[in-house]
């Protein structure tokens, strides 16, 4: 396991993290991202996703748990478990096929505070506000 901290001044760095990990990922790589609201995960994922070579807007899972786009050589999944109070256990298994393993590269977004679900994660990715536009990442690895 190793951790890593950065501070970003703005969502481009922020991003820009995302795209520096994404070139780590492999098919089937689950990646958790913690954090309260406007810490910045949906952006995190934004720079990820460009990078493994989506080309559709990256935005918010607002009417379902995620989305799905074509990348390169593999599907980016990215769902959002900020409603789903129960957990992941309390969702039909059959729904997260759809998202997550084989032939996909899964990011979840997850509301701060307990993960213990996805402890299979590859990286563990949490934000935090440090001032307006500052945030602190830390990186879990392993
Ligand atoms: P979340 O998915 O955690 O709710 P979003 O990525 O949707 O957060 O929103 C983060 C907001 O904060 C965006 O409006 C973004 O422009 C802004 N922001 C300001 N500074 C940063 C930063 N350093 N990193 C990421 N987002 C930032
Ligand atoms: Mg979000």
């Amino acid at each position: 396991m190793s951790v890593s901290i950065v501070e970003t001044k703005d969502p481009r760095e922020t991003e820009a993290l995302g795209a520096e990990l994404a070139a780590g990922l492999r098919d089937g790589d689950v990646v958790l991202v913690q954090g309260e609201l406007g810490s910045g995960k949906t952006t995190f994922v934004r720079g990820a996703a460009r990078a493994l070579g989506v080309t559709d807007p990256i935005t918010s899972p607002t009417f379902s748990i995620g989305h799905r786009y074509r990348a390169t050589g593999t599907t980016v999944s990215h769902l959002d478990l900020y409603r789903l109070t129960g957990g992941l256990a309390a969702e039909d298994p059959a729904l997260l096929e759809d998202y997550l393993g084989p032939g996909r590269i899964a990011f979840v977004e997850w509301p701060a505070g307990d993960s213990a679900e996805l402890s299979s994660a590859r990286l563990r990715v949490t934000l935090a506000h440090v001032g307006a536009d500052r945030r602190r990442i830390e990186v879990v690895r392993g």
